[in-house]
């Protein structure tokens, strides 16, 4: 029997959520995952993993690291071009040989199957939005809104950057706005527009735009551009156009990619990040990925990192002699490191904004540099 917890309720079947399950149920714990959506449909868009969220996940489950080695696209290149589309350099990947795992990006719903796919798929309950929990201490009770209930001797807040158990357990309100809007599209893979193997970054004064392969016949874009307030298309047809006008002047791809995509399929994303909390475990419910240590995309390490916590709480869940030292352990182990990631990646972030908002027509162009985030 365990000494820290028997049966454990994961609100969120994204990465981490569905991770943290897998890990959890190799130590013996009867873990379960709630997720909102009705049915676990092609959503999101791409994203990388790098060696340090692929060592994790080989560490939970070395089988998990093979299916999406197989599934997704280990990129051996990344080129660097201006925006009317000359090559400035190409570089090699160094990752495999720097540090023993590749780069693989992959489409974050291949992701999700293929860690839902690692479950019994009766411990994954679809439709399940959860509204609210409370606890004693003897356990934690989850409310849901079709009206049902789970009880367990742990809760975790997997459930993503608007998450509701943050919501309840800390009450920091909205994630900030960080001065970027993105827009993400995954399409059907076509190599007349990217070779197979490569990633394709263009950058200019205020935007990004970047292309890479997912594997398995999809391949994916991302558009980033400073912008001092979020605003928001009222349509697909409409987002498409607002990136088609915001991209005007770029390049024949960028035009051809933007062109070929399902408006349907372009997400609209304000870049937003929560600032670091120092403590994330209270009494029996923790927190847990994006719910955690929301990060803007600029290190590529939201998911990543959410992997690092799912090893980390189950081995604490599964070698601490109570669930309290667990948790605190758990806190301790990740907090610090989380929190360095979360303010580089903001700084980087504020950092581009200060560097291109650059105006010799504006006031605000003598406002000094200024490091707004704190650990
Ligand atoms: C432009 C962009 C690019 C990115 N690129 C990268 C990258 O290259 N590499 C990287 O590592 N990361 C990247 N990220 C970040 C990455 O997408 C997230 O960090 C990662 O998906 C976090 O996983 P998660 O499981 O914590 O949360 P999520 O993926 O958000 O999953 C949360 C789950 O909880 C469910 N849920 C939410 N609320 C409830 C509720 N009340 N009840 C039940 N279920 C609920 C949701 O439906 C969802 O399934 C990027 C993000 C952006 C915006």
């Amino acid at each position: 029997m365990k000494k820290t917890a028997e049966k454990v309720t994961i609100i969120g079947a994204g990465p981490g959520g569905l991770a943290t399950a897998i890990a959890l149920r190799k130590q013996g714990i009867d873990a379960h995952v709630y997720e909102k959506a009705r049915d676990l449909r092609p959503v999101g868009a791409g994203l990388g993993l790098m060696p340090n969220g692929l060592r994790c996940l080989d560490a939970i489950q070395p089988s998990i690291l093979n299916t999406l080695k197989n599934s997704g696209c280990q990129l051996q290149k990344t080129t660097l071009k201006t925006i009317s589309g000359e090559t400035i350099r190409t570089n090699e990947s160094t990752t495999m040989a720097k540090y023993g795992q590749p780069t693989v990006t992959i489409w974050w719903w291949r992701l999700q199957q293929i860690l839902a796919s690692f479950l019994p798929p009766d411990v994954i309950h679809l439709n399940h939005r959860c509204i609210d929990f409370e606890q004693n201490e003897n356990n934690v009770v989850t409310y849901f809104e079709n009206g049902k209930t789970a009880q367990a001797d742990l809760l975790i807040g997997a459930d993503g950057a608007n998450s509701v158990v943050r919501q309840k357990l800390i009450g920091d309100g909205e994630p900030q706005y960080l001065g970027s809007m993105s827009w993400r599209a995954v399409l059907d893979y076509k190599e007349e527009l990217l070779p197979p193997d490569e990633a394709i970054i263009m950058k200019g004064e205020k935007s990004l735009f970047f292309i890479f392969n997912l594997g398995e016949g999809n391949m994916n874009w991302i558009a980033q551009k400073v912008l001092s307030e979020a605003s928001f298309s009222s349509t697909p047809a409409e987002t498409k156009s607002r990136v088609f006008k915001e991209y005007a002047n770029w390049n024949e791809l960028v035009q051809k990619v933007i062109e070929v995509t399902n408006a349907e399929r372009i997400l609209e994303t304000p870049i937003c990040q929560r600032l670091p909390l120092k403590q994330w475990s209270y009494g029996r419910v923790t927190l847990l990925g994006d719910a955690a240590h929301l990060m803007p995309p600029s290190s590529g390490q939201g998911t990543n990192t959410t992997f690092e916590d799912a090893y980390e709480l189950a081995e604490c869940l599964g070698n601490c002699p109570d669930l309290e030292t667990a948790l605190s352990t758990y806190d301790k182990r990740r907090i610090q490191r989380t929190a360095i990631i979360q303010t580089r990646s903001a700084k980087e972030e504020e950092f581009q904004n200060w560097l291109y908002d650059y105006d010799p027509k504006s006031e605000s162009r003598l406002k000094p540099w200024q490091e707004t985030v704190t650990v």
